[in-house]
């Protein structure tokens, strides 16, 4: 079982790398992609944690804004960990997240509510990417709501009063940097409609251009309608096919290889990056 899309303790999941690897090894995973949002803080931990036949794609999980400010989530994977010009991109996200945090909590205050940067820095793991899962933490801790899901539903959404964006590449550029680091792009549930605004079939050849490897067809967030259309693309694209959990631990309902990836589509994909770089023991 192929999961190329996980998040831990070093963004906005629950489990540690080194509990991640271990539930996916006891679940029959075979390769698992460590996607943290922004980040590739959890890549050693993972890898101190291998055992058995599990191999790993470490990655990260490139927050990105089109030009329209569209949303978008860019899956880097097997690229260079040291390279400088892709990890200053990550950091420049990471960093732009505090002062946008600042500024949710600032609007969540002018309503009322009472939420403090403390509050949310105490739900934050240290080393963590800050993000709108650890500020519904701190709201669930204050009892202002009762899940991460409510949060999001009530007042965290992409649409909502409270919301603000923060600093992020390009989807272009961000495929250009994760292929100058020798890694593949895959562009994570580009059709999740019920996240918000999303692609047009139309924008996907450009970011084949900017060299787009591969496309997640099978998440729970697409719709078998949405999952139809992203095959049509991927197969007039010659883009590989992904499928994945997306699995956060307790923050959300995804279970880890709950939408998996073809044995065949991964091989394609892993041989499209500039060396080997699958970890395994
Ligand atoms: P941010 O990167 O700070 O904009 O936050 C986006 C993150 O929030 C994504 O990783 C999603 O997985 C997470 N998220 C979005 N909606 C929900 C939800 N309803 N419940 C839990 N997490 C969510
Ligand atoms: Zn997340
Ligand atoms: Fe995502
Ligand atoms: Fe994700």
């Amino acid at each position: 079982m192929i999961d190329l899309h996980t998040h831990t303790t070093c963004s906005d999941g629950t489990d540690s790398p080194l509990a991640l690897v271990k539930k996916a090894a006891s679940s029959g995973i075979t390769v698992l992609g460590v996607t943290d949002h922004d980040s590739t803080a959890g890549w050693q931990e993972a890898i101190d944690g291998l055992h058995g036949n599990l191999q790993l794609a470490l990655g990260a999980e490139v927050s990105c804004l089109t030009t329209d400010g569209i949303s978008v989530h860019m899956l880097g994977l097997l690229f260079d960990g040291n390279n400088h010009p892709l990890q200053q991109l990550l950091s420049d996200s990471r960093d732009t997240r505090i002062p946008r945090m600042r500024k949710m909590i600032e609007n969540l205050q002018g309503a009322g509510y009472d939420i403090s940067i403390e509050d949310v820095e105490a739900s934050t793991p240290v080393g963590a990417t800050i993000g709108r899962p650890h500020l519904a933490d701190a709201l669930v801790a204050k009892k202002i709501v009762s899940s991460r899901d409510e949060a999001f539903k009530e007042l965290l959404h992409n649409d909502s009063p409270f919301y603000v964006s923060h600093f992020a590449p390009t989807p272009e550029d961000s495929i250009r940097a994760i292929r100058s680091a020798g890694g593949v792009a895959v562009i994570a549930h580009p059709f999740a409609s019920r996240r918000g605004q999303t692609l047009t079939p139309e924008s996907f050849a450009p970011l084949v251009d900017a060299g787009l490897n591969g496309i997640e067809v099978f998440h729970r967030d697409q719709s078998e309608d949405e999952r139809k259309q992203l095959l049509v693309i991927a197969k007039a694209l010659n883009l590989v096919v992904t499928g994945s959990s997306d699995y956060h631990g307790t923050g959300k309902l995804n279970q880890l290889g709950e939408n998996t990836t073809a044995e065949a589509e991964w091989e394609r994909l892993e041989s499209m990056t500039d060396q080997r770089r699958v970890a395994s023991r």
